[in-house]
């Protein structure tokens, strides 16, 4: 099956199967084999006559009635699942619509693929505040105050490892803090911060 009909096969019953009633189902796929399959047309002209027959077939000859196809195809129309054009002697204009064209379909589509919105703290100068205040301008590994001219925001997974710039990810940390831990995860910089915090107090109480 090529690709074309594969995503017109795969969205109608996704999504558009739901959406019709078995009638407009019928009346929607018999149209798709007359134009489409048929032609590689998604117009097609037919009379109400051939299409009842088409329609007709395999209910035991029963007569299907015009009003009950006109219903169906009204139904499909006010779907947005064709279009009906003029009529001449030949019959009727129907213009098919694909799947990804219906807006009941399309609707769902989208609503799908909407891509989720990451939120980037680590970018945007407002935002980094934000991670600032909520940490209380403290650095989250040797629990010194920073301020806005030394606080920086590491990555508690690291980037390279796909750690990401959400909020939870994010830690308020000094300079030499986050120079140490760098693109190291916690666990592997935890003795290397620690020894830096013996050796500051040790300078300090100096
Ligand atoms: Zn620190």
């Amino acid at each position: 099956m090529d690709k074309n009909l594969d995503d017109i096969m795969t969205q109608f019953v996704d999504y558009l199967l739901p959406e019709l009633t078995p009638y407009q189902t019928t009346m929607y796929l018999l149209l798709l084999r007359k134009s489409l399959l048929e032609n590689g047309s998604r117009e097609i002209r037919i009379g109400k006559r051939t299409l009842a027959d088409f329609y007709g077939k395999g209910s035991r000859g029963e007569k299907t009635n015009y009003a009950h196809i006109s219903k169906q195809l009204k139904g499909l129309e006010q779907n947005g699942c064709i279009s009906i054009g003029d009529t001449t002697q030949d019959g009727t204009l129907y213009i098919i619509k694909f799947p990804n064209e219906i807006p009941i379909v399309m609707k769902k589509i989208t609503s799908k693929e909407e891509p989720k919105i990451v939120e980037d703290f680590f970018t945007d100068p407002e935002k980094r505040r934000l991670i600032f205040e909520r940490d209380k301008w403290i650095c989250y590994y040797c629990g010194e105050k920073v301020t806005l001219d030394n606080a920086t925001l590491d990555h508690l997974h690291p980037q390279h490892l796909g750690g990401t710039h959400l909020k939870e990810n994010l830690k308020t940390s000094c300079l030499t803090c986050n120079s140490i831990k760098s693109g190291m995860t916690y666990e592997e910089a935890a003795a290397f911060i620690l020894k830096s915090i013996q050796e500051r107090r040790a300078r300090k109480n100096q």
